[in-house]
């Protein structure tokens, strides 16, 4: 299992230089890194996404979440989240990622059904193009918040059924905001699961600023469970001194004999 961290800890709203941030995460002893996809009308050049390529960090890229909602009802809207993600795909393939998360979406207006039945239409179009382009497209696990789709262990599995090719995200944090047991998430779906993201679960609080020893949930023996998985975990703790004592609690469990 590969710790990544998430950019939170290294964004800065004064300088958008990805390259920078990722230099200070490699200074904080990190080989792998989430990059955020862009975001509308921020473009990096050629010679950035050479630049980023080139860094020596293993990249996964967080698609897009704030501009667009692959369950919407409304055409206009789905198609228009369905073009982000193609272009979040092809920006993971420039810097030599080989996956991207993607979240579900919400439902804006129709029923539950008919909000499934976007997704599935979106998934219908992003998966062979994604596949096209050798990158493997990870559904992420909700919290359950507003009107969120997949934050259950059921409509993840009827998702799965429906889309061979499509791989999962489990975030930890997510299924503690849920209240659902977390182990049947990694039986149930070991075969589907390509990633997972950590952070602390506190009731009442966002997940981001939770230290992982400050966590209501004990995950070490998750961890433990899941320590030999030939993917990536990425980090998504705010907080930079946060973000690097959760890399060694993360390998303390790893380590550890619990589970
Ligand atoms: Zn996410």
């Amino acid at each position: 299992m590969i710790i990544a961290t998430s950019p939170l800890p290294y964004r800065n709203p004064l300088n958008n230089n990805y390259l920078e941030q990722i230099a200070q995460a490699r200074r904080d002893g990190f080989s792998a890194y989430e990059l955020h996809a862009c975001r509308r009308g921020q473009r990096l050049s050629e010679e950035g996404l050479a630049a980023l390529s080139k860094t020596g960090m293993t990249f996964s890229v967080h698609a897009n979440y704030m501009d667009n909602n692959l369950s919407s009802c409304d055409p206009v809207v789905r198609k228009a989240g369905v073009g982000q993600i193609k272009a979040d795909i092809l920006f993971a393939k420039a810097v030599k990622a080989g996956l991207v998360v993607v979240h579900p979406g919400c439902r804006d207006g129709g029923s539950e059904a008919e909000a499934f039945e976007s997704l599935n239409q979106s998934l219908r179009e992003l998966l062979p193009f994604a596949c096209q382009h050798h990158i493997v497209l990870a559904l992420e696990n909700m919290d359950g918040s507003g009107n969120k789709l997949c934050s259950t262990h059921h409509d993840l599995g009827e998702i799965l059924v429906l889309h061979p090719a499509l791989k999962l995200t489990i975030d930890f944090a997510h299924i503690g905001m849920t209240h659902q047991d977390i182990m049947p998430f990694l039986s149930d779906f070991r075969d589907r699961i390509a990633h997972f993201h950590i952070s602390g679960f506190a009731e009442g609080k966002p997940h981001p600023e939770v230290p992982l020893q400050a966590s209501q949930i004990d995950f070490g023996p998750y961890l433990h469970r899941i320590r030999d998985w030939d993917m990536m975990i990425t980090i998504e703790i705010s907080d930079r001194r946060g973000a690097i004592k959760g890399r060694d609690v993360i390998e303390a469990c790893f380590l550890g004999t619990s589970g």
